[in-house]
């Protein structure tokens, strides 16, 4: 990561999401002075939620998709090599219920196969088996942080209402704000993807598994450090923030059919966030505020997985001005 032209600016990032803070240390690390402006801690966030295993569900229809995805494996893959960082490299299975599910996302993945009958649950006629990176998201995201006061970016706990109040203090704005950067940027593309995940204690499963199409619902088993994430949901334009008991109930109904090893755990916690839901991806440099703008939104249900690719590309555009 060297010093990009033009990479002496001032910049201030909204946003201390995993959006933001990679956008941070991408920047930071290539000679930025760098300002991290959040209105909630990290572990506030919708990224504290997440499961999380490198996977593009709903990452939208931008054609850089493959292009983040990719650049993303190769750091996360890096990133596995330092226990420090949260992140393991898993072997687990996607679970396909239909000819022809698009498979383009193995194109970045080096150790992947067909999955054979006896690693799918019934009733599935194929699936993939994956080694792919899983992130402990409370650890990755204490990390983040870590990175960012070495390189000594500046951290804000406050509400922007505008683009424009950033302009005194910076040279260029990255809105990185998740679900709430469309309010920013005048942008009613926007909406949330509802998501919803109960924590048991890990019984001692290294595997995951996501069966995206089960009939009964969205399915998936990620085992972190020292818990379990199961899942999920995922209402699009629902807004409720509460955990939903009739939601979790089911949720532990289909991941214990899925995993036997799950039945019965006590729960050690459960989580709602919504996922910032929006057609494609929006990055690009937007002209027309008091400074030039970088907009980096709309991860949909794949932030943390397209995290690093579209913070390279953030760098690069701020370095472009
Ligand atoms: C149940 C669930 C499971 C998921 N599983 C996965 C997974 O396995 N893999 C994966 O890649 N992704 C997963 N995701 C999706 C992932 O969590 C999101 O795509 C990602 O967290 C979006 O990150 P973000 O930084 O854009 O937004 P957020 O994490 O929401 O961060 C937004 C930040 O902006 C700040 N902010 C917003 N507006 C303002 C403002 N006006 N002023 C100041 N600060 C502001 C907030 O305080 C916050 O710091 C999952 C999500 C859910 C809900």
């Amino acid at each position: 990561m060297g010093t990009l032209p033009g990479m002496t600016a001032r910049v201030t990032v909204v946003g201390g999401g995993v959006i933001g803070l990679s956008a941070a240390v991408e920047l930071a690390g290539r000679g930025a002075a760098v300002t991290v402006v959040a209105d909630r801690p990290a572990a506030d966030s919708v990224s504290a939620v997440a499961a999380a295993v490198w996977f593009p569900y709903r990452s939208g229809a931008s054609p850089s998709v493959p292009t983040w995805l990719a650049r993303s494996l190769g750091r996360f893959t890096e990133l596995a090599a330092d226990e420090a960082t949260g992140v393991d490299l898993r072997v687990g299975t996607v679970v396909e219920r239909r000819p022809g599910v698009d498979r383009s996302w193995t194109a970045a993945v080096p150790a992947f196969r067909e999955a054979t009958p006896a690693e799918l649950p019934p009733g599935a006629p194929a699936g993939v088996r994956a080694t792919l990176p899983v992130i402990t998201v409370p650890v990755y995201l204490g990390w983040l942080h870590g990175q960012c006061d070495r390189l000594g970016v500046r951290f804000s706990r406050r509400t922007v209402d505008s683009v424009d109040e950033c302009a005194p203090d910076a040279d260029i704005v990255v809105v990185a704000a998740g679900l709430r950067s469309g309010e920013l940027l005048d942008d009613d593309t926007m909406y949330p993807i509802r998501g919803q995940v109960v924590r048991l204690p890990n019984p001692g499963l290294t595997e995951w598994v996501t069966d995206e199409e089960d009939p009964a619902g969205l399915t998936y088993v990620v085992p972190r450090r020292h818990d379990v994430v199961c899942g999920g949901a995922a209402e699009v334009g629902n807004w409720d923030l509460a955990p939903d008991p009739a939601t979790e109930a089911a949720i532990l109904r289909r991941t214990a059919a899925l995993v036997p090893a799950v039945a019965g755990l006590p729960v050690l916690s459960r989580a709602v966030g919504l996922r910032p839901g929006r057609d494609t991806v929006r990055l690009e440099r937007i002209e027309g505020y008091a400074v030039p703008v970088v907009a980096c939104y709309g991860h949909g249900g794949a932030g943390v997985t397209m995290s690093w690719g579209c913070a390279e590309e953030v760098a690069e555009l701020v370095a472009a001005r």
